[in-house]
């Protein structure tokens, strides 16, 4: 039986975007974190790197919010500040040939190119950073997510939009951009009484952002949509392995006999088994 720590299991009926795309990732790890409540034994460098980014671009728009205006090197030194001062022990660096200067030196370009090229041009509204919606779908089901930023476009339009540091962008598949600021924008339709939104992506790394429309039908059908896959996963009974490229990443991939982890993308089993010994399956 596995000693890794644990923290309490999510309730029941709660269902999250993230949670949702662990289940169709791999129904093994969901199990693990989500019914069992274990926790993972290293976060990676690159949500880390996620973080921290996300904590400046909230801070840049609450900023100017009230009323002051950040400039490229004040942002700079706010990730730097974030960077050094927030150092998780459980930090892993999953490809075992880069180093953490490879990540600081991908967000501070990251943050450089919006600054030039979104935020010194934005004169959108910000209505909510970070806002929190818990939508009921049925009596079984509770929808909840949190939107990176909530605004007005310049037209009155309102908008969710989602940042994102992946290398790639994504598609219109579920997990993808399907699925997850639209279901946003859903809520936000229902909390700021309108008809129709804009849901949209910005990918930090590649400079470009990906609108997707929603009006009152589309978001009648996002909410549908997820309640189904929702109660899917509620009612399985069955979780297998789905092992491959993401195990790397997988905090439980140094106890999980399915896991498919190249040499190359090790260092996060590596540091799990320095911390925490060899576990059985759990
Ligand atoms: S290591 Fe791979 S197969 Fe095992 S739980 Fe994690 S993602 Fe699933």
């Amino acid at each position: 039986m596995s000693q890794l720590p644990s923290h309490r299991p999510t309730p029941k009926n709660q269902f999250s975007f993230s949670r949702l795309k662990s289940f169709d990732q791999c129904p093994f790890k969901y199990r693990l974190r989500y019914l069992k409540g274990l926790k993972e034994a290293f976060r990676s460098i690159e949500s880390y790197l996620g973080n921290t980014v996300h904590d400046v671009l909230e801070w840049m728009y609450e900023e100017r919010r009230n009323g002051a205006s950040p400039d490229e090197t004040a942002i700079v030194e706010r990730f730097d500040e974030g960077w050094r001062e927030d150092w998780p022990e459980d930090l892993a660096i999953v490809r075992i040939d880069d180093g953490p200067d490879t990540y600081f030196r991908v967000g501070r370009e990251m943050l450089k190119i919006f600054v030039s090229d979104v935020f010194d041009k934005d004169r959108s509204e910000t209505l909510a950073l970070e806002e929190r919606y818990s939508t009921p779908l049925s009596d079984r089901i509770v929808f909840t997510g949190f939107a990176d930023r909530v605004g007005r476009t310049t037209k009155g339009k309102l908008f969710v939009i989602d940042y994102k540091t992946s290398k790639r962008a994504g598609d219109s598949t579920e997990f993808s951009e399907g699925l997850q600021a639209p279901l946003y924008a859903a809520c936000a339709l229902e909390k700021y009484k309108e008809d129709s939104a804009l849901a949209g992506y910005h990918y930090l790394r590649l400079g470009i952002s990906n609108w997707h429309q929603v009006d009152q039908a589309r978001a009648r059908q996002l909410l549908e949509r997820f309640k189904n896959l929702a109660e899917a996963a509620l009612d399985t009974t069955e979780f297998p392995a789905k092992p491959g490229i993401l195990c790397a990443w997988c905090g439980f991939n140094h106890i999980c006999t399915f896991a498919e982890v190249p040499e190359a993308f090790s260092g996060g089993r590596k540091l799990a088994q320095e911390n925490m010994g060899e576990f059985s399956t759990p």
